[in-house]
């Protein structure tokens, strides 16, 4: 069990120094790896975004959707 910080990073890590291998979405450097800025989304729904690069994905909702 490692304990992480909120930026996610290993505190195991942190407190030794050192190097250490990032998780795969956290290094991907895919320029799709983000979700668009500027991508509408209707109320009540969501858009789920894949990174084409790394396979991680992120849900976005509408910040006016009353769910
Ligand atoms: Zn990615």
């Amino acid at each position: 069990m490692i304990a992480l910080d909120e930026a996610g990073m290993p505190l195991l890590a942190v407190s030794t120094g050192g190097s250490f291998d990032l998780p795969r979405w956290q290094s991907c450097a895919h320029p799709e790896h983000e979700p668009p800025g500027l991508l509408y989304i209707p109320a009540g729904q969501g858009y789920r975004h894949v990174c084409p690069g790394c396979g991680a994905a992120r849900v976005l909702t509408s910040p006016s959707s009353t769910l």
